[in-house]
């Protein structure tokens, strides 16, 4: 099977944790991929550096896994998992459209005023960090209250 997960709010929340869960899929022969809203960074020779503090934990844990930076974009677009672990479910089907400030300020996180966007949904206003509803949502197709209680 493929995993994908996700690193802010999941793996970054107990590494130590899911590096046993990540060995133990990989022994199985389960793929695990790193999947982030994060935007990649480039060098100027053409492959994507990975994140300071991916790279140190990768360090730390003695292996690395592929990282797939979707720059706010739904995750399902960039990967086709079979088992999704995220602590902000919305993120899989779900296009951010307004970039996260708590990449350059971690105080901002859960302040931030976000907006995600998927084809045949209306847009959804959002907060950073457990994307909870803060607009006119609660009656769609999606019962985000739910999700964001997860
Ligand atoms: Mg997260």
């Amino acid at each position: 099977m493929k995993i994908g997960i996700d690193w802010d709010g999941t793996v970054s929340a107990a590494p130590e944790v899911f590096k046993k869960i990540i060995e133990a899929f990989r022994s199985a022969g389960h793929e695990c991929v790193i999947v982030t809203w994060r935007p990649p960074l480039t060098n100027m020779e053409g492959p994507c550096e990975l994140w300071p503090d991916m790279e140190k934990q990768f360090k730390v844990w003695g292996f690395q896994l592929e990282v797939i930076c979707t720059s706010g974009g739904a995750k399902r677009d960039y990967f086709d998992a079979d088992i999704w672990i995220e602590d902000n479910p919305a993120a899989v089907l779900f296009n951010l459209m307004s970039e996260p400030r708590f990449v350059e300020d971690v105080t901002e996180y859960d302040n931030d005023d976000l907006e995600l966007q998927s084809p045949g949904f209306p847009s959804v206003p959002v907060k950073w960090a457990q994307l909870k509803p803060t607009g006119h949502l609660l009656d769609s197709p999606v019962n985000f209250k739910e999700v964001s209680n997860a």
